[in-house]
């Protein structure tokens, strides 16, 4: 199934990054009816697989390495998917329709999918150098700390977003103790409004991690592997391990190389089509339109990378449905599942169903009267009610606040029939 091979490959269908994006994007077009060639090059060692349980239950040891693939291996045989594996796709050439992989290999194609992700934000500070300082993105990265999860064991976490605080919690719950450096004055603060950071800051509190928020990391100190890590106060918090969550940015060099439209991510329409014909790109590294919520967007999520496969797919079968879907997203830390539908970063108020104390609540975020984001904690049919609120909203639709935060109705009851 994999070939490290320096000949000339030629196929209908050149999809770049084995992924989220990449596999969707396959088994659309398969069940779809495609019967072209497809070559599919990963610079992985490993075929599709799905990140979201690196941080959570495959990182605490409760996910077998065998559930993370997207499909079983005979999956890409018996369709016919010529699979390279460990393979750098190192230039693109848009005229020539050809590739060029790191090992020599040449690939044509008619047309190329890139689905190529993002890559964790790197940390130039003196001391990166140092061992058990560890990025999470990938299965190698997760069995490379893991066997320092040990009970007592320390472990600075640089960054408390969702991957960081996920970490933390999967960390902590094999008895590693935990401390959260966030530059920021709260976590979450990119993605969440204060009343969500206020939460899970206590929610990590209340199980032992210590939090640091406000805190540039400016170095990490020690002989071979890290010791600790020196924060910009000079304070040194002790760490016989590491783990950047800062971020991430779109893998993009190569279509901006190759001479595409690049604007934080690869510049895309609806249909995941480039500035060039025959080019497609989906997933982490794009930046597409999102006419429900009228802008562009840069999404780092699982749905993303699916919607967008499947937009790609339909466009090459002939039968384009354009992607226009409310953003989604989901986090697991301790016992709180948190599910968010939207965005609010445009918000300005908002209302409280359910309360922070019981640990199941649904907050639901306004931009003037217009309800733009619903973020459930442990509350799944609020959830589930909430994409098609939003979609509701974003046509005129106004909710009443007490409706809303009504126990006594259910989440279903606020749909237009
Ligand atoms: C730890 C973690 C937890 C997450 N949790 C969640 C979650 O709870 N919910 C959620 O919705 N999302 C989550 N995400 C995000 C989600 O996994 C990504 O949004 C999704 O994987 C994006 O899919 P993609 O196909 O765009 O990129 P990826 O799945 O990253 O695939 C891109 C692939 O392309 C490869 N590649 C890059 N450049 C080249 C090249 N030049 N040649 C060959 N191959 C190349 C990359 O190495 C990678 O294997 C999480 C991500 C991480 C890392």
């Amino acid at each position: 199934m994999s070939s490290t091979s320096s000949s000339q490959n030629s196929c209908d269908i050149a999809i770049i990054g084995a992924g989220q994006a990449a596999l969707q994007t396959i088994a659309s077009l398969k069940s779809g009816g495609f019967d072209g060639s497809i070559t599919l090059i990963g610079d992985e060692a490993y075929l599709p697989y799905q990140r979201p349980p690196l941080s959570k239950k495959f990182l605490n040891g409760t996910f077998e390495r065998d559930r993370l693939f997207l499909k079983p291996d005979n999956f890409y045989g018996d369709n016919d998917i010529n699979v390279l594996l460990d393979t750098q796709v190192t230039q693109l050439d848009v005229t020539a329709k050809s590739l060029t992989c790191a090992n020599g290999a040449g690939i044509t194609f008619s047309k190329a999918v890139i689905c190529t992700g993002s890559r964790p934000r790197a940390l130039p500070i003196p001391g990166n150098e140092l061992e058990n300082i560890f990025d999470l993105r990938t299965i190698a990265d997760i069995e490379a700390m893991r066997p320092h999860f040990k009970q007592g064991a320390k472990m600075v976490v640089v960054g408390g977003g969702y991957i960081g605080l996920e970490t933390a919690a999967s960390a902590r719950q094999l008895g590693v103790e935990v401390t959260v450096v966030e530059a920021a004055e709260r976590v979450l603060a990119r993605v969440t409004k204060p009343e969500l950071s206020a939460f899970f800051h206590k929610l990590h509190l209340d199980q032992g991690v210590e939090i640091i928020t406000g805190a540039q990391v400016s170095g990490f100190t020690g002989e071979v592997n890290v010791s600790a890590v020196t924060l910009n106060d000079g304070t040194l918090v002790p760490a016989d391990l590491v783990v950047l969550g800062i971020g991430i940015v779109p893998n993009s060099e190569l279509a901006e190389d190759a001479g595409l439209t690049i604007d934080d991510g690869i510049v895309v329409d609806a249909l995941g089509r480039t500035s060039r014909a025959d080019i497609y790109a989906a997933g982490d590294c794009t930046n597409h339109p999102n006419d429900l919520l009228g802008r562009r967007l840069r999404l780092e999520s699982v749905p993303n990378a699916i919607d967008q496969g499947k937009a790609v797919a339909s466009d090459i079968l002939g039968a384009p449905v354009s992607y226009a879907a409310i953003p989604w997203f989901w986090s697991d830390q301790f016992e709180s599942k948190l599910q968010i539908a939207g965005l609010s970063d445009t918000a300005d108020s908002h209302c409280l169903r359910g309360s922070y104390e019981s640990g199941s609540f649904a907050i639901f975020h306004f931009a003037g009267s217009q309800l733009v984001c619903v973020e459930a904690v442990n509350r799944p049919a609020e959830f589930m009610a909430s994409r098609q609120l939003i979609k509701e909203a974003a046509a005129g639709r106004v909710y009443e606040t007490e409706m809303l935060t009504d126990e006594n109705l259910k989440p279903k009851s606020w749909l237009a029939s």
